[in-house]
């Protein structure tokens, strides 16, 4: 009998290691990938809690997975799921380049960095306005770059850039951060860093390239400027699962599953930082990945 189907759509940690206990489980996994495998983590420059691997870069502690799942037979497609649609009991996955259908299906398609929605941001993306100190950090060595953001994510960025840049100015909405205070610490030792609390981004502005953004001081209620060649906005995050509808159901976005990672719709699950939870980490996705591909695997028992 051929091995059942399972595919998984996304390619970061969640979805790396459903398709680790799938294959073990003797299912095929195919994942779809819209960008490149590892999701969220391969920004990190560093990730520090992550257990037996102190001190590993994002990148590579992704590449592993990958790799781990890639031995172990799970087949890879650079294609975004676009819907999904399920007949007959069989799944079908619509992508740019083809549909897929599966038994089961695992959607492990994390959460996209969120937007200020102020002037400017969207003209100037990519010409200096970006949302990945580890991808665009270095095309401003030796210049001024400005981080928006009071989380874990704009800790790290501006840690990150500190180390290449002349200056990092931090804005932060509020009067604290609300990331480890390990990075804060550490945020505050370094001497080219400039935070500033209160700040709320109104605008970036510049001709072709970024050239300053502007705030406004909540507490002088005075709109102010940092000069800067970049800015990067570590905002947080935002689901995209509209797509997946009426198979799902969504609660500010996210998809609702019960400990068994299962979905209203039987034989789809939802793991990692796409579903409703609280705590949104490495760990936690890959602990949602080994237990969605587990309950895929008992769901395609029963059905033979
Ligand atoms: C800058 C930064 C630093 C972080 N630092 C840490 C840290 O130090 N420690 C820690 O534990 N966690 C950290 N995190 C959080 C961690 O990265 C996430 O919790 C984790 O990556 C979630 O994994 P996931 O597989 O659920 O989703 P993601 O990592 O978001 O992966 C989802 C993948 O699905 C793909 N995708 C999305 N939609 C589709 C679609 N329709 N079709 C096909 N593919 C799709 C995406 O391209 C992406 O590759 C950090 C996050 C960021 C952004």
């Amino acid at each position: 009998m051929l091995p059942k189907k399972v595919v998984i759509i996304g390619g970061g940690p969640a979805a790396l290691t459903a398709a680790i206990y799938l294959r073990r489980g003797g299912a095929s996994a195919t994942i779809l990938e819209k960008e490149a495998l590892g999701g969220q983590i391969a920004d990190c420059p560093k990730v520090d809690n992550y257990p037996a691997c102190p001190s590993i870069s994002g990148l590579e502690l992704a590449d592993k997975m990958a790799n781990q799942a890639m031995e172990l037979g799970a087949e890879i497609e650079l294609d975004e799921a676009l819907s999904l649609q399920k007949e007959g009991g069989l799944f079908s996955v619509k992508g740019n380049y083809g549909t897929y259908t599966a038994d089961a299906v695992i959607i492990a398609n994390g959460a996209k960095h969120a937007h200020l929605g102020v002037p400017g941001e969207d003209r100037l993306s990519g010409r200096g306005v970006s949302y990945c100190a580890v991808c665009d950090g270095a095309f401003f060595k030796n210049q001024e770059t400005v981080v928006i953001g009071d989380g874990n994510s704009a800790l790290q960025y501006a840690i990150l850039l500190s180390s290449l840049c002349k200056k990092v100015t931090v804005l932060t909405l509020f009067d604290r951060f609300f990331g480890e205070e390990s990075l804060a610490k550490t945020l505050s030792s370094l001497q080219n860093v400039e935070v500033i609390h209160n700040a709320s981004t109104t605008e970036f502005l510049g001709e072709n390239k970024l050239e300053k953004v502007l705030y406004l001081d909540k507490v002088g209620s005075e709109t102010k400027e940092a000069p800067c060649q970049g800015a990067f906005i570590a905002i947080g995050q935002k689901p995209d699962n509209d797509r997946f509808r009426p198979l799902v159901e969504l609660d500010k976005g996210y998809i609702v599953t019960d400990e068994t990672m299962a979905t209203l719709t039987p034989g789809l699950y939802a793991a990692g930082d796409t579903r409703v939870k609280k705590i949104r980490q490495v760990v936690t996705a890959d602990s949602d990945g080994a237990i969605a591909a587990l309950s895929a695997l008992s769901y395609l028992k029963n059905q033979s």
